[in-house]
C-alpha cells in the first residue's frame, strides 16, 4: 500500500500496520469540529475520534498550555521529580470525582487506567488479608480495553477468543439491555432483574473469592450508548456493600464530560470504590488516563508494602498540562451544559430519522454519547444478519460522504449493530446539519443495499 501525499511529495511502501490491510486518507489537520485529508476533502468528526476528541481540534488554548510546559520540562521521570502539573491535576480530579474519591494514579490510556484498577483491587484484598479474593465479575457485552487484563474482564468475544488459553477466565454478568426485552415488567423491575444477576453471580463464584465487579456507568461501544434504569444503579452499589465487593467504574469513555456531568456516576448520585478515566481527560491532545480511587483503599495498600504498579510515561508533565488546560477549556466554555443541551437536540433529530427509516430500532444515550441501532425488524428488534455488516457498512458510507461516526465490527462479537454518533462537546445546532444530512443519505442507500441483498426479506 502506498500513501501519496501531495503536500510533502512523499509516494512510498508504508511500514505502518493496524489491525488490517485497509488503509485512510492521511490527515492534513484539524480544527473544531471538523478535519480535513491531504486532497483538501473536509469531515465531520461526529465520533470525536473514539469519543476522546472531546472539547473538539487544535484548541490554541490547550496547544498554549502544552508549549509552555515543554519549555519549562518536557519530561520528569516520577520516581526522580513530582511535578506541578500532574499534582495540580490530581487535586482538580480529586474535586470533581464523586465522594471520597480523592487519591489519583496517573497512567497514558484507558486500558492501563482498568489495569490499574484490578491491581488496586488485588493489593487491597492481599493489605485485608483476604488472599483468597481473585475474581472481577464484569458485564457481556462490555469493552475494558486491550492489555491482557482488561481484556480477561472485556466481554467481547472476538478480541478475546485469540487469548482465552493464555488468561483467567473472569465470569461476566448480562450487560443490562432492557430495551430488547419483551416481558411485561416495569422498567425499575427490569433494572432490579439485571441488577440481582450480580448477586447471583457472586453466589455462585463463592462471595469470599470475588474482588470486584466493573461497569461503564454508560456503555461505549460495546453495547451503545446503554443506559439502565435508576433502579439498576443503585441495587449494584447496595449488592457490592453487602458482599464487601469494590465497585469499579469504567469512566474512561463517560468520564470528563462527554454525558453531560464530568463524572457519569453523578447522573445516580452513585460512588464507586474505584473509578478508571481516560479519552476525553487530555481530550486526544495527549495521551493520558487516570484512576482515582479513596484514601481508604490506597492507604492500606502504600502501608502494606506499597502499590506493586507503575508506567513509565505516569504524570508525564506535558500530558498533565494538557489535562489542566482541557479542564479549563470546559469551565470557561461551559461545555458540560453545552453537552447536556447538544445531545438531547441531538438525541432528538436522530429520533426524528428513525420516523423516516424503519432500518433505525433505537436510538439511545445520554449527553453527547449517543448510539442508533440498525435491526431488521423494529418491533422485534430482531437484528440484521450479521453477514452483512450492516453498521460497519454505514461507517463506510458516511465516512464517504465526509462524516465520520464510530465503527464496530459486528461478526462474532455482540447481538446486533449499532453506530455511535458522539461529536465534540463544543458541537453548535447550526453544526448539526453537517451530521444529519450526510447520515440521512447514507441510511437511504444502506436500506436499499440491504433490501437488494434480501436483508429484510
Ligand atoms: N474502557 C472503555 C470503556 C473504553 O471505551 C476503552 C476504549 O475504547 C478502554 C477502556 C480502553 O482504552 P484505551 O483504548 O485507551 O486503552
Amino acid at each position: 500500500m502506498t500513501h501519496d501525499n501531495p503536500k510533502t511529495g512523499h509516494n512510498r511502501e508504508s511500514r505502518l500496520f493496524y489491525q488490517s490491510r485497509s488503509r485512510r486518507p492521511l490527515i492534513d489537520h484539524a480544527k473544531g469540529v471538523y478535519m480535513w485529508d491531504v486532497d483538501g476533502k473536509r469531515y465531520i468528526d461526529a465520533s470525536s475520534g473514539a469519543m476522546v476528541s472531546n472539547i473538539g481540534h487544535s484548541d490554541p488554548r490547550v496547544i498554549a498550555a502544552m508549549n509552555a510546559q515543554l519549555e519549562k520540562a518536557s519530561f520528569a521521570y516520577r520516581l526522580h521529580f513530582e511535578n506541578d502539573a500532574a499534582e495540580n491535576l490530581a487535586f482538580r480530579l480529586a474535586e470533581r470525582a464523586p465522594g471520597d474519591l480523592e487519591r489519583v494514579f496517573f497512567v497514558s490510556g484507558g486500558s492501563e487506567a482498568v489495569e490499574s484498577c484490578i491491581k488496586l483491587a488485588r493489593q487491597y484484598a492481599l493489605a485485608k488479608g483476604q488472599a483468597q479474593r481473585t475474581k472481577i465479575i464484569s458485564r457481556f457485552p462490555s469493552y475494558h480495553g486491550s492489555t491482557l487484563g482488561a481484556l480477561a474482564i472485556t466481554g467481547y468475544t472476538p478480541m478475546h477468543a485469540p487469548f482465552a488459553p493464555m488468561m483467567v477466565d473472569q465470569p461476566k454478568i448480562p450487560a443490562p439491555t432492557c430495551y430488547l426485552d419483551r416481558d411485561d415488567l416495569s422498567n425499575h423491575e427490569r433494572g432490579l432483574k439485571y441488577a440481582n444477576m450480580l448477586e447471583a453471580e457472586i453466589l455462585k463464584q463463592g462471595p469470599e473469592t470475588v474482588l470486584g465487579f466493573i461497569m461503564e456507568p454508560v456503555g461505549g461501544a460495546a453495547t451503545g450508548a446503554l443506559v439502565a434504569p435508576d433502579s439498576y444503579y443503585a441495587r449494584i452499589r447496595e449488592i457490592c456493600d453487602q458482599y464487601g465487593i469494590l465497585l469499579i467504574y469504567d469512566e474512561v469513555m463517560t468520564g470528563a464530560g462527554r454525558t453531560g456531568k464530568y463524572f457519569a456516576a453523578e447522573h445516580w448520585g452513585i460512588t464507586p470504590d474505584i473509578l478508571a478515566v481516560s479519552k476525553g481527560l487530555a481530550a486526544g491532545y495527549a495521551p493520558l488516563g487516570a484512576m482515582i480511587a479513596p484514601d481508604r483503599i490506597v492507604g492500606p495498600v502504600l502501608d502494606h508494602g506499597g502499590f506493586i504498579h507503575g508506567y513509565t510515561y505516569a504524570g508525564n508533565p506535558m500530558a498533565c498540562a494538557a489535562g489542566n488546560a482541557v479542564l479549563d477549556v470546559i469551565d470557561e466554555d461551559n461545555l458540560l451544559e453545552n453537552a447536556t443541551q447538544s445531545g438531547a437536540a441531538l438525541k432528538a433529530e436522530l429520533g426524528k430519522l428513525a420516523d423516516e427509516f424503519p432500518i433505525i430500532g433505537d436510538v439511545r444515550g445520554l449527553g453527547l454519547l449517543l448510539a442508533v441501532e440498525l435491526v431488521k425488524d423494529r418491533e422485534t428488534m430482531e437484528p440484521i444478519d450479521p453477514k452483512h455488516l450492516a453498521a460497519a457498512r454505514l461507517v463506510d458510507i458516511a465516512y464517504d460522504k465526509g462524516l465520520i461516526i464510530y465503527w464496530r465490527r459486528t461478526r462474532g462479537g455482540y447481538r446486533g449493530d449499532h453506530v455511535m454518533v458522539c461529536p465534540p462537546m463544543t458541537i453548535t445546532h447550526d453544526q448539526f446539519d453537517d451530521i444529519l444530512i450526510p447520515l440521512r443519505a447514507a441510511l437511504g442507500e444502506l436500506q436499499d443495499e440491504l433490501t437488494l441483498a434480501g436483508a429484510f426479506a
